[in-house]
């Protein structure tokens, strides 16, 4: 514990003397997992700082119990004053836009989102991206603490959309056919990306359709 204290006020120093900017790491710790925040934005809210860690506890144990019981333990969130996106995360690492998440503090569930990479660990995926992005917002869409506070919905149906949407498009289409063809294929699939037995056949294993005959069969009926 000491050593791990240590360690991050070493890193902020470090930090701070690189980017000429003030930055703070804290460690938050329960149940057996660990969140360092490192923090760039010294005007940053701590009201939305105590939410963005809230939601790391209560989400991050539910998805690692739902997918990957062996998901990393240590995750680090980053308030970056730089980044022009909204979030991305890469090697248990979450890099949050201080200035968008300023701006909308409702949208707590971008943590839902992108924990789920870090429990999806495909490393080099032999899956393609739109599936890896559309179970992410799936788990948002099932997991998140507060989508409606955030107007964040799985959008309509419409006919000029495809599987390869991606992100809600996607996780709305993989909501069907857990409802209405194969309950648990998301869990299944996620375990197949991530241990690279997943191929094009795994449509057709799973539900004796391929994607192209499911999305047929739900654009038919895109009823949830
Ligand atoms: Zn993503």
């Amino acid at each position: 514990m000491k050593k791990v204290l240590i360690l991050s006020v070493l890193f902020a120093a470090a930090f701070a003397k690189n980017s000429n900017a003030q930055s703070s790491s804290e460690v938050f710790s329960k149940k057996g997992y660990k969140l360092t925040f490192e923090n760039q934005d010294t005007s940053f809210s701590k009201d939305l700082k105590a939410k963005l860690v809230q939601t790391f506890f209560e989400v991050y144990a539910k998805l690692s119990k739902e997918y990957n019981k062996k998901t990393t333990k240590n995750v680090t969130f980053v308030i970056d004053t730089a980044y022009d996106g909204v979030a991305a995360t890469a090697d248990a690492r979450v890099v949050f836009s201080s200035k968008y998440m300023t701006k909308h503090p409702k949208d707590i569930d971008v943590v839902t989102h992108e924990v789920m990479h870090i429990v999806q660990d495909y490393g080099n995926s032999n899956g393609p991206g739109w599936l890896t992005e559309g179970i992410a917002d799936y788990a948002r869409s099932k997991f998140g603490v507060d989508n409606a506070g955030a107007k964040w919905t799985l959008p309509a149906f419409k006919a000029t959309q495809s599987y390869e949407n991606s992100y809600r498009i996607t996780a709305r289409f993989l909501t069907w056919i857990e409802k209405s063809v194969k309950p648990g294929i998301v869990k299944d699939l996620d375990a197949q990306l991530r241990d690279h037995s997943f191929t094009d056949d795994s449509w057709k294993k799973e539900t004796g359709k391929t994607l192209d005959e499911l999305w047929a069969a739900y654009a038919a009926n895109p009823t949830i």
